[in-house]
């Protein structure tokens, strides 16, 4: 818990402001697996304890190397240890009774890799009986993971601040996106990847900490949409050249960093029929004999043929392109697309911010380079963050 600015004569206010927030808004519940159709999971724990319950009466004990198996049976969870069949339930939570409990957790049906997590979990099958997995833990426990995740385990500690920053915002901002499905967020890209606490690499983990509470907030004063990408190809792109939405703080911006990095440049070749019957799929009148040439020194929202506009990102998603930031030349009957960057190319270039940290800049010059016209602040001290937090959640 963060308290440092508040007097100590305030202290007793302030901690009474804030405990809505520390008492809700800690804990975070996270859909697992949301990708798979879970069947069957294995949970095995690594290391504390656990009690298994059934709709709140407590089943049995885990301790570390206890192995626990749970199905879905037509609109039952049937569940089983190395000892005994449980029973069938509606639903099943898996609680942590130790400090440092940690779960293996691993679906056996459909099969894919385990992945070790922290805190608590429940269990329930939904209205068409699909297995819905939720891990619950502590807001800085799960940003923790979403950073490895993000950005893997090579970077400064400059850079983890900057992206831990960037999670925590974009956590706070979308807690109501899974409403429905009775969690917070999903550990998909449709939210923030999250696998669990992978590694626990400790600058990651450091990173975390001496950020704690930090969010990026607009003029105004309201979370942002942190919006990032892999390499911006050596120019980031407005928030309505890819979205809808024209945000102030996502502004495109020259990006002097970009080059000689993993994904600075690519190179992919298409036949030239599949471009006609893409340009035939959308209508576009086109000559065939006429060879391509597209150029796009600076970046560009469209490319014209015949005077008719072609969304750049409508050319990217139709031949799975790493970027928008390309120019074509026609070779016979291939097209030769020559490609800089990767992702979107809105907000921060998590590579150029890696080299920005390297060459000693810090995660706040990292964050305004990126992000026009932010600020960062506290979200312990924001108190009319913190209730609007609530009223989406
Ligand atoms: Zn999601």
């Amino acid at each position: 818990m963060r308290l440092h600015y508040i007097p100590t004569c305030l202290l007793v206010v302030k901690i009474a402001i804030l405990l809505p927030f520390f008492t809700k808004a800690q804990e975070v519940k996270v859909g697992l697996y949301r990708s798979l159709e879970l069947r069957t999971v294995v949970f095995k724990v690594i290391e504390g304890q656990y009690t298994v319950s059934n709709n709140d009466s407590a089943l049995v004990t885990m301790q570390p190397s206890d192995i626990l198996f749970v199905t879905s049976v037509a609109d039952r969870l049937s569940s089983w240890n190395s000892a005994a069949h449980l029973g069938l339930h509606s639903t099943m939570s898996i609680t942590a009774t130790k400090d440092n409990s940690r779960m293996l957790i691993e679906p056996a049906y459909p099969a894919a890799p385990p992945r070790r997590y922290y805190g608590n979990f429940n269990i329930w099958l939904d209205s068409v009986n699909r297995m819905t997995l939720v891990n619950q833990l502590s807001m800085d426990e799960y940003i923790a993971g979403v950073v490895e995740a993000e950005s893997g385990i090579k970077a400064l500690p400059e850079f983890y601040k900057a992206q831990a920053i960037i999670s925590r915002t974009y956590l706070l901002n979308n807690l109501h996106r899974h409403k429905n499905e009775n969690f917070d967020i999903c550990d998909e890209v449709h939210c923030q990847v999250y696998k669990g606490y992978g590694v626990e690499h400790k600058p990651i983990l450091k990173a975390v900490e001496e950020t704690k509470g930090l969010v990026i907030v607009d003029k105004q004063g309201l979370l942002i949409t942190a919006a990032f990408h892999a390499n911006s190809g050596g120019q980031t792109v407005n928030s309505e050249d890819v979205w809808s939405t024209t945000l102030p703080y996502l502004r495109g911006k020259e990006d002097p960093y970009y080059e000689k990095l993993n994904h600075s440049s690519w190179t992919t070749e298409i036949p030239v029929t599949q471009w006609h019957d893409f340009l035939r799929s959308r209508n576009i009148s086109f000559d065939p004999n006429k060879p391509l040439s597209f150029q796009q020194p600076k970046r560009q929202r469209f490319m014209v043929i015949n005077n008719q506009p072609i969304m750049l990102t409508d050319i990217r998603n139709a031949f799975n392109l790493k970027s928008t930031f390309f120019s074509i030349e026609q070779k016979g009957n291939v097209l030769i697309f020559k490609g800089k960057g990767f992702g979107h190319g809105v907000g921060m270039s998590q590579e150029s911010a890696m080299k920005m940290a390297q060459k000693g800049k810090s995660f706040q010059e990292i964050i305004n380079f990126f992000y026009t016209n932010v600020q960062i602040v506290d979200i312990f001290e924001t108190t009319y963050l913190q209730n609007m937090i609530f009223e989406t959640r």
